[in-house]
């Protein structure tokens, strides 16, 4: 039988991102392959759950709430994908899937899609997966540097698409100021905002 290590189901609104305020239900998978300083991800618990019970928790909650968007994150979800591949088959198609990821085992299933906040060796992250529609990409903004390097990518692999940019939580006034100081007309360029931390939600 096939085990998830599940650190949380629960429903609620999205509360960053290209999905803001779009309710969903979310599967938080245990652990990560990165260790970034800011990182207030719960590890203190799991539960391992078959993929049969994942999917049943989660189409209970979805029909309950009518909800209509599954949100996949973590930790790094993509360290679970061979169980995350079995999960996603019995999902029913109307379910729209969003995976949270650091991009950095590469991964990708068209039937879903992607928001990649990349961490570490960003330009392989996003040389991997900027050619794909259904990948969307949140920069974590921390100082300069992370800007300059969104502006290197952006010209570099000449990319138009809407970027995100979400100022590290502890400064993220400071940064929504110089992320308008570099993109003043924000040009391919939102401003992202942990919503559900300002609203003391999950
Ligand atoms: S990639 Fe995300 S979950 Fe992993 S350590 Fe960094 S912030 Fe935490």
């Amino acid at each position: 039988m096939i085990k998830i290590k599940v650190s949380e189901i629960f429903t609620s609104f999205q509360g960053e991102g290209p999905y803001i305020g779009t309710p969903a239900t979310f599967l938080r998978l245990y652990g990560c392959n990165l260790n970034c300083p800011w990182c207030d991800t719960d590890i203190s618990t799991y539960e391992i759950l078959s993929v049969d019970e994942v999917f049943e928790i989660l189409m209970t909650q979805m029909e309950f709430n009518n909800i209509r968007i599954l949100v996949i994150t973590g930790g790094e979800p993509t360290l679970q994908m061979e169980e995350l591949k079995r999960l996603i088959k019995e999902i029913p198609d109307e379910i729209k899937i969003q995976i949270e990821t650091n991009g950095s085992i590469f991964e990708y299933v068209p039937e879903i899609d992607y928001v990649i906040s990349p961490k570490e060796d960003k330009e392989t992250v996003f040389k991997n997966y900027y050619k794909y529609d259904n990948v969307f990409f949140k920069f974590v903004i921390c100082s300069q540097e992370d800007i300059d390097e969104v502006i290197y990518l952006k010209d570099k692999y000449n990319y138009d698409k809407t970027i995100w940019l979400q100022g590290e939580f502890s400064k993220d006034g400071e940064m929504a100021d110089l992320i308008r100081e570099n993109f003043p007309h924000l040009e391919n360029v939102k401003l992202s905002v942990q919503t559900h931390k300002y609203l003391n939600q999950r």
